[in-house]
């Protein structure tokens, strides 16, 4: 039996699993029934607990318990999970890749068939490690990961499909833990990504602890109390997160905490706090996306007047003051007609049945709509599924340290910048600062402005060299991104006679055999 590809939106909150049945995109539900999985990983030292399970332990657990660890990936943060003495290590990776274990296994569960491959979504904004660690953790997962999307792509072909006429939309998203926005053109079949901005450390997580802060201000000046240890601040920031949503749809809330064990007393919270308040305690936070919002269009010839359509994506959308700031901003009302909550994964889907021919979705009628079925009224149609075409950018620069004169005096050299759509090449000769160096280092970096701004991606050295004087050899460095946004960079001393034998490339993230032993000793799932 031919096993079956999926979409996944591995959010920093929350996952969910988008499938194409050849005339529909559907949600696929978890065994619970629930649209969303948490993205929540609990581990007691045998086995791991995802989603639903992994968050009711983990106020009682709350050192057995990783949430968002989304913002962890691509960085070398260990994960440690269990209780003093003995903690297990855990990769950004391997966190993810439980995550990707249980979304397949739960839709296997749904479709009653083997899922053997995906396609992921990321922030636009992730950089290369990011990206990298996000595949990495699909193939721990024991997954082929055919595409890294973008998320706001991903949301806008959900959007687009559905509604079949050209224009200019901009993909405002703000999840858990990270906020993109993205300006993208839509003409016919062709999806464009114009230009993209974003922080892949902002999001409704920040929020939440503007009001675990506010509550602790108050601990503080009436009681003199200070919040020492896990289970308090995971009983806060739950406590603050409901009040979060519940100030979504209501004008005031009451944040009831009894029994707060500090420094030995034992303290009830029963505060109440406004919206007018809350919006006070994180208008900057507002603002700050409305400025990257603001810097997306610099490089472009868009204004925010030329946006037709603004797309609200991610949960934390839900917010009034967000939406309210975002239609003041583009003078338009944003979207409502995709859900927040599940484009992402439906446009993964569509991805999906895109790359793969054997299921795509075809309209049932000339009219080109497809019913609806028992997803919900934001499912997408399917129309011309067959043409689409997406093009997209590179989120940020990348480029190397390169030197002028001297050792000492070096700069950012930027050979793809941002906004270059992708696939991109780019090749430069580059040559010796000494004479008789034996060896060039090449450093890579991503990012915007000076070196000093920049993110170190890796470095690698070749050589040794035969000795020649200052700038008499070619060192050619390439840089190629690929369609998954992932950045391959070789180098070689053109004129050297043993040439491509000291062209070194450069592997970025977790090696082969890394990721196949990840693969083998994953925790099991529980
Ligand atoms: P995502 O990463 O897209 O799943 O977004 C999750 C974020 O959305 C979290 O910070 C949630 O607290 C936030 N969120 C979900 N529902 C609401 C709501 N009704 N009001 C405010 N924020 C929400």
């Amino acid at each position: 039996m031919v096993a079956e590809m999926i979409g996944i939106d591995l959010g920093t909150t929350n996952s969910a699993v988008g499938h194409s049945t050849g005339s529909d995109l559907e949600i696929l539900p978890n065994t619970r029934g629930d649209r969303l999985t948490p993205s929540v990983v609990a581990f007691d030292g045998r086995t791991a607990l995802v989603g639903a399970q992994a968050v009711n332990q983990a106020v009682q657990y709350p050192n057995h318990t990783v949430f968002s660890a989304k913002r962890y990936m691509g960085t070398d943060e260990e994960i440690l999970l269990g209780e003093e003495g003995d903690k297990s290590a855990f990769t950004p990776e391997e966190i993810a890749a439980l995550v990707l274990k249980k979304l397949c296994r739960d839709a296997e569960d749904a479709l009653g068939r083997s899922v053997d491959t995906a396609v992921i979504t990321v922030p636009a904004y992730f950089n290369d490690r990011q990206r990298q660690a996000t595949k990495h953790a699909g193939e721990i997962a024991g997954l082929t990961v055919e595409r890294i999307l973008n998320e706001p792509t991903a949301a806008c072909l959900a959007y687009g499909l559905r509604t079949g006429t050209d224009q200019t939309v901009l993909v405002y998203d703000l999840g858990g833990g990270t906020f993109d926005s993205s300006l993208i053109e839509i003409s016919g079949s062709v999806f464009e990504v114009i230009a993209t901005n974003g922080d892949t450390n902002l999001g409704g997580d920040d929020w939440d602890a503007r009001i675990v802060d506010w509550l602790e201000e108050h601990l503080s000046v009436e009681h003199g109390a200070t919040i020492d240890d896990p289970v308090t601040t995971a009983r806060m920031f739950d406590a603050a997160k409901q009040a979060k949503h519940e100030l979504s749809t209501r004008q005031r809330t009451q944040i009831t905490i009894p029994f707060l064990e500090l420094g030995g007393d034992t303290y009830d919270i029963e505060r109440t706090l406004t919206r007018t308040q809350f919006e006070q305690l994180t208008e900057d936070l507002t603002e700050e996306t409305i400025t990257l919002c603001e810097e997306l269009f610099e490089p472009t010839a868009y204004t925010p007047a030329s946006v037709d359509e603004v797309l609200l994506v991610g949960g934390a959308t839900r917010m009034p003051s967000v939406r309210e700031r975002v239609g003041e901003f583009f003078g338009t009302q944003p979207a409502t007609r995709v859900n927040p909550d599940e484009a992402v994964a439906l446009g993964a889907a569509a991805q999906a049945a895109i790359l793969d021919e054997d299921t795509l979705p075809v309209p049932d009628d000339d009219s080109g709509e497809v019913p609806v079925g028992r997803t919900t009224a934001d499912v997408p149609t399917t129309r011309d599924a067959a043409d689409i075409v997406l093009l997209t950018v590179t989120p940020q620069s990348v480029g190397i340290e390169a030197h002028r004169s001297s050792p000492d005096d070096t700069y950012y050299d930027v050979l793809i910048s941002r906004n270059t759509p992708i696939p991109a090449n780019e090749t430069k000769l580059y040559s010796t600062v000494v004479d008789d160096q034996k060896y060039v280092f090449i450093s890579v970096h991503q990012g915007e402005g000076s070196l000093s701004k920049t993110e170190l991606l890796d470095e690698f050295k070749i050589g040794p060299l035969p000795l020649r004087p200052a700038g008499k050899p070619d060192i050619e460095v390439s840089f190629a991104v690929d369609q998954d946004g992932l950045l391959q960079v070789s180098a070689e001393d053109v004129d050297h006679e043993i040439g491509d034998e000291i062209a070194i490339e450069s592997v970025f993230g977790l090696a082969a055999e890394e990721i196949s032993a990840m693969k083998q000793n994953l925790p099991a799932l529980r």
